[in-house]
């Protein structure tokens, strides 16, 4: 069909993140316009379910008037000041204190930012200046996985284990380095169970170590479960024995709550749910419902007294943006996470979880899917050509694509992540009819692919 008035505006001006931009200029963009509840709306009115609750990160859905009422109050109020050089405010404040309360770490302080690529990227530069202020330059290494994704600064990127994220960037930055990521469906060996796998693991782990020599290791960063990467879910015992080997040789632990923050896999955090104990956890996207940018670093008190000390000796923490702690963004996440609390949210999650689950993994029969995979209101489809043999696809015909496509024009948004994996990540008020509508969309465009893939000859 042909482009309309906005697509071609689209084409000839905007430069698109994550795009092949090269197709981009033959299908130009999905314009949407608006949203209520899990529904958003294209311009020619078409209705879609936000089943990426945007980039994981809308989990109060659209339209929500409190919301909207806390950012035009903030900024009635005072619509900018900041926290540089000991200046406060309120909403900081607040939020501050809300989230040492609920945090899974021994919470200390908060930094403030506007994204989980800043949250990482602030990680970093405390890891470098912790150490320095400890005496131990040398201490500066850190630790991520291969298909974790922590971002795309310079620094968050390296620490994102995504072949794209590196490639022609001339990244990872030295001293950053991935061991394996926790993939039970791709990584099992034969006979092995899930706690030998996680015994494996942890045993690569403690070797890069040793290899890299442990008094230049400081940190190790992890999302509970790995999102963009393919939703990959660790195996129980994972966490606690990769945990047992950091303390063994004084390495700190980053948690990246990014996603899992906020209820996402039915607990607060998503530390809660595998047991994890993090010095540093980063935040953002759910914490405002990503009605404003803003995203945080929360510290233990043992990093907190370290940065004192450093800044000490050199003068000032020489770290911050502008937007840190913006007063409207802030102020909008206040309001989230009272929202959180109030609607118990917790309890919703946990209540529909179960038939979210239950119409996911049955797609695990469907001829195209390997594994069907979830955790509170988090899954993925691992996309196969041979379900017996676990083979993949060739890579360039993008099934996960084509079925992301499809769904689209069955009125529903989901997402093709890294390793031709379908990703699905719905706002968190969800209903479970909802969740029915969902799963019949997505199934009509999974039979649809099914017969591209036969039509087209591509297993
Ligand atoms: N960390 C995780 C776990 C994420 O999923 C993301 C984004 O998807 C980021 C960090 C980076 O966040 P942002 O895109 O807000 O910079």
């Amino acid at each position: 069909s042909p482009l309309s008035n906005l697509a071609v505006r689209d084409i000839e001006t905007v430069l698109h993140p994550y795009t092949n931009l090269d197709k981009h200029r033959q299908t130009g963009p999905l314009v949407l316009e608006r949203g209520k509840g899990i529904y958003v709306y294209d311009s020619t009115g078409k209705q879609y379910i936000e089943g990426m609750a945007g980039l994981w990160c809308t989990s109060l859905g659209y339209g929500n008037e409190e919301l909207v009422e806390a950012a035009a109050e903030q900024m009635r109020r005072i619509s900018f000041t900041h926290l540089f050089a000991g200046k406060s405010h309120d909403p900081a404040i607040e939020l501050a204190e809300k989230l040492k309360a609920i945090a899974p770490n021994d919470a200390s302080k908060v930094f403030f930012v506007s994204s989980g690529s800043e949250a990482n990227d602030t990680q970093v530069k405390m890891i470098w200046y912790i150490n320095n202020a400890l005496g131990r330059p040398n201490k500066k290494k850190i630790i991520s996985r291969h298909r974790g994704y922590h971002g795309v600064t310079i620094a968050s990127a390296s620490l994102t284990g995504l072949p794209a994220n590196h490639a022609d960037f001339d990244l990872p930055l030295p001293g950053i380095l991935h061991t394996d990521a926790p993939h039970p469906y791709r990584s099992r060996q034969d006979g092995e169970s899930d706690a030998d796998l996680a015994t494996r693991l942890a045993d690569s782990l403690e070797a890069m170590i040793l290899r890299e020599g442990p008094e230049t290791v400081a940190a190790f960063i992890a999302e509970p479960v790995m999102g963009a990467g393919g939703v990959i879910i660790p195996p129980a015992t994972y966490y606690e024995k990769v945990q047992a080997v950091l303390a063994r040789y004084d390495i700190l632990y980053i948690d990246d709550e990014v996603i899992c923050g906020f209820g996402r896999l039915g607990t607060m955090f998503g530390a809660e749910a595998f047991g994890i104990r993090p010095n540093s956890v980063s935040v953002a996207k759910a914490l405002s419902s990503a009605y404003q940018p803003i995203g945080a670093v929360i510290v233990d008190e043992g990093m907190y007294q370290a940065m004192v000390e450093e800044s000490r000796k050199i003068g000032t923490f020489g770290h911050g943006y502008t937007y840190s702690g913006h007063p409207v963004a802030a102020a909008v996440a206040c309001k989230t996470l009272d929202i959180y609390e109030r609607d118990n949210i917790l309890g919703q999650v946990n209540r529909v979880s179960p038939t979210f689950l239950k119409r996911l993994t049955a797609l695990g029969d469907h001829p195209l899917v390997g594994e069907a995979r979830g955790m509170g209101l988090i899954g993925a489809l691992e996309i196969v050509a041979d379900k017996a043999t676990r083979r993949s696809f060739d890579p360039k015909s993008a099934v996960a694509a084509k079925i992301a496509a499809l769904a689209e024009e069955e009125g529903l948004i989901v997402r093709a992540a890294f390793g031709d994996i379908v990703a699905l990540c719905p706002p968190l008020i969800i209903s479970e009819d909802e969740i029915g509508e969902m799963f019949d969309r997505l199934t009509r465009a999974l039979d649809r692919a099914e017969a591209w893939v036969s039509g087209q000859s591509l297993r």
